[in-house]
């Protein structure tokens, strides 16, 4: 661990969020996991981004998918969301104001509640080298984009503080695979593969192509259909995955898991996710409980 100056924790509890990459609100539901009956009822909730890297600055900011309310102003709804964490982290009078001035939660988790902190990401939007790799004791960009399995493998929870960890989930993000599936089976879009090592997020969303000639480098219907059964897939095969994290956690852990924006799969013709307005894309399941 990094020797970072920090008081005496203040909060009973483990917390974690998990980010299930661009899982659908309904293909969460379609999934039916297992692991919603541990945590409570899953609720739709609404991303502040339509893609990864402003959704999950967003989320470390404290403020996780909203719930769209009408006729409140936004301050107000920051304010009384920010409650939530008093209950989040077992502890006693966290507000809004307590974030500033970093607004950002692993500082204010480290700093003044004196937690260790760590993240595990798999999309390498999100690599050590961005601005939110800020105040994490531990920050690590997985070997692999699709494998939660190795993540819950490497977690630790120190014995003399609470821990934090953000999980970024890769399994629900295109291509919909698993860890165990070869990726010369993967559906290929052209353009998508090869800016990053593993994926080009940017490259993963925007418009259909329109014309003939270049239409056939996208999905048709059929294919789009499979792409969309792939990430129910992803969720099912995930619940195993989430069922282990349950068993490894100490007690006293409050989990939180939700998708940092959701996927097109055709509707408007658009696919996946990035440059898009649409309801779809902002859509996501949101589930949070205290495990043990
Ligand atoms: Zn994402």
């Amino acid at each position: 661990m990094r020797t970072v100056e920090r008081p005496e924790p203040k909060g009973r509890n483990h917390y974690i969020i998990v980010t299930l990459d661009s899982c659908r609100y309904d293909s969460f539901l379609a999934a039916k996991p297992e692991f919603t009956r541990y945590l409570g009822d899953v609720e739709r909730r609404w991303s502040y981004a339509s893609w990864t890297a402003p959704s999950h600055y967003n989320l470390l900011m404290g403020l996780l998918p909203h719930k769209n309310p009408t006729h409140v102003y936004a301050s107000e709804y920051y304010k009384e969301d920010f409650l939530r964490y008093n209950e989040r982290l077992g502890a006693q009078g966290i507000e809004f104001r307590n974030m500033i001035p970093d607004m950002f939660l692993p500082t204010f988790l480290q700093r003044t509640m004196g937690y260790y902190t760590a993240a595990l990401v798999s999309l390498p939007v999100l690599n050590p080298r961005t601005v939110i790799n800020k105040d994490f004791d531990r920050y690590d960009l997985m070997n692999k984009h699709n494998d939660m399995r190795a993540m819950v493998e490497q977690m630790i929870f120190p014995d003399d503080r609470p821990s934090f960890y953000l999980l970024n989930v890769g399994e629900t993000h295109y291509p919909y695979a698993t860890p165990d599936e070869d990726p010369k089976d993967w559906p290929k879009i052209s353009g998508v593969h090869g800016i990053f090592k593993h994926f080009d997020e940017q490259h993963a969303g925007g418009p259909l192509a329109e014309s003939p000639e270049t239409k056939l480098t996208f999905f048709d219907d059929n294919k789009l259909h499979q792409l969309r059964n792939r990430q129910i897939h992803a969720v099912q095969y995930l619940d195993e995955v989430i069922k282990q994290l349950f068993d490894i956690v100490p007690k006293n852990t409050y989990i939180t898991i939700t998708a940092d924006h959701g996927e097109l799969f055709g509707e408007n013709g658009f696919f996946g996710h990035g440059p898009i307005s649409h309801e779809k894309v902002f859509e996501v399941p949101f589930i949070e409980g205290k495990i043990r």
